[in-house]
């Protein structure tokens, strides 16, 4: 039986980023995930908006740096419109919020591999293996690997649940989940248009649901598209694709001329019921999955990351059992206000622009205009999307936990 500290069920996005948060406590960790932790792209190499704030803590954990120019493109403007781009237009713009950029754009694939390249300089073990079972008693958890030949056991104090919405760690609980599905799928596919914007990011409202379009750098942006009928629009051909996205996103970005294979995603919104258990902690998506129309799961998750580093770092200032239950209860108290007012700001903006929610495109059209009339507003809008809603956790102001 092999023993650590604290195993980090999940090395994903979240997973890994709560690794490095770590690996400069006086603690032995381990980050476990099925998948080999080569820096090479996996299947899903889905582009993310990542907020001011959570470059901050990227900045913090070493990984953002690693990034090569190209990897990662500024979001200096965001346009908020209906399909034709006229009738209720807003534009939040970096430097009315004084800052360089609301946001930057880079790829799943890019991060992870800045990530583990990272985490390559620690202490951290990067353990290849899929959490089977678990069992525990008052001091330690030990977690059960699927799939070897052998029955293989890890012991530790703390086991965290970084494994993703259909959360090995959370099932093996016992936790259940709140879930809504929203009916759609989210359509993802890289496109080359004839007339690009630099550093500009759309969000578009049409008839069937939002879509929005990501700058990737030269003339190549990343449609982001809502649909009830994904599984018919994930089965056209480029020619049809093309011709469909071009007339429901209108033609702000000129003609668009060639698009990637699509990529599919059921639009769900789900919560465990509870975030810990004896031992345990749910963070990321494990912990709540989040329709991507706002692009914030990754930043909450990381934010998530940011108070439990920092919590584990006081218990290990005052020697502090960092597996209490009690001592885990603060972390998932402290992380339910942020978490709960993300998802109603990201379920409202899914209602406001699903038309089958809100018939009215004049509301909605109405909607837009009062974020752009009204500076408040626009400034809370704003805040929301760059990450930096305060109080910020020490990670969020590039600081090690
Ligand atoms: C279309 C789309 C667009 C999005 N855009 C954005 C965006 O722009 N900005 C943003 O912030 N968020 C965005 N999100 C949300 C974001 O993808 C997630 O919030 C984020 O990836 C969650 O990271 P995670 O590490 O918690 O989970 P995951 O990325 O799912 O990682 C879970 C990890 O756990 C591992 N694992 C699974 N089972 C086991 C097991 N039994 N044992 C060990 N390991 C296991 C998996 O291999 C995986 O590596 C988007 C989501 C979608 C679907």
């Amino acid at each position: 039986m092999q023993r650590h500290d604290i195993v980090i069920c999940g090395g994903g996005l979240v997973g890994a980023s709560l690794a490095l948060a770590l690996a400069h406590l006086p603690l032995d960790i381990c980050l476990l995930d099925p998948a080999p932790f080569a820096p090479a792209p996996r299947p899903d190499d889905r582009t993310f908006t990542i907020a001011q704030g959570s470059k901050r803590a990227l900045t913090a954990l070493g990984a953002w740096p690693r990034l090569s120019r190209a990897d990662f493109q500024p979001i200096t403007e965001i346009e908020v419109s209906d399909r034709s781009g006229r009738f209720g237009l807003a534009h939040i713009v970096a430097s009315e919020q004084g800052v360089d950029a609301l946001g930057f754009v880079t790829g799943n694939a890019a991060l992870l591999a800045a990530l583990y390249d990272e985490l390559a300089t620690t202490t951290v073990t990067l353990r290849q293996g899929r959490l089977g079972g678990l069992a525990g008693d008052a001091d330690e958890i030990t977690v059960t690997l699927a799939d070897a030949h052998e029955p293989e056991r890890i012991a530790c104090r703390l086991l965290v649940g970084a494994d993703g919405t259909n959360s090995a760690v959370r099932a093996a609980c016992g936790i259940g989940v709140d879930r809504y599905d929203y009916e759609r799928w989210a359509i993802v596919s890289n496109c080359r248009v004839s007339r690009p914007r630099p550093h500009t990011a759309f969000e578009r409202f049409t008839a069937n649901g939002p879509i929005a379009a990501l700058p990737i750098g030269d003339d190549r942006y990343t449609f982001v598209i809502s649909r009830p009928d994904g599984e018919q629009w994930q089965n056209l051909d480029d020619t049809d694709f093309l011709d469909r996205l071009a007339d429901a996103f209108g033609d702000r970005l000129g003609r668009l001329l060639a698009a990637s294979p699509r990529l599919r995603f059921p639009l769900i919104r789900q919560h465990a019921r509870e975030w810990v258990a004896p031992r345990v902690v749910l963070i990321g998506n494990a912990a709540h999955t989040l329709h991507p129309v706002a692009g914030q799961g990754f930043n909450l998750g990381l934010r998530d990351v940011a108070v439990l580093a920092e919590r584990i770092a006081q218990a290990c200032r005052t020697q502090t059992d960092y597996g209490d239950r009690a001592w885990l209860g603060d972390y998932a108290r402290a992380r339910q206000a942020d978490v709960a007012n993300t998802t109603r700001f990201t379920d409202g903006l899914v209602r406001l622009f699903t038309p089958r929610l809100l018939p009215l495109a004049a509301a909605r059209a109405l909607a837009l205009n009062l974020v752009d009339a009204l500076p408040g507003l626009k400034q809370a809008l704003a805040v929301r999307t760059m990450g930096l809603k305060t109080p910020l956790p020490r990670l969020f102001r590039e600081l090690k936990p």
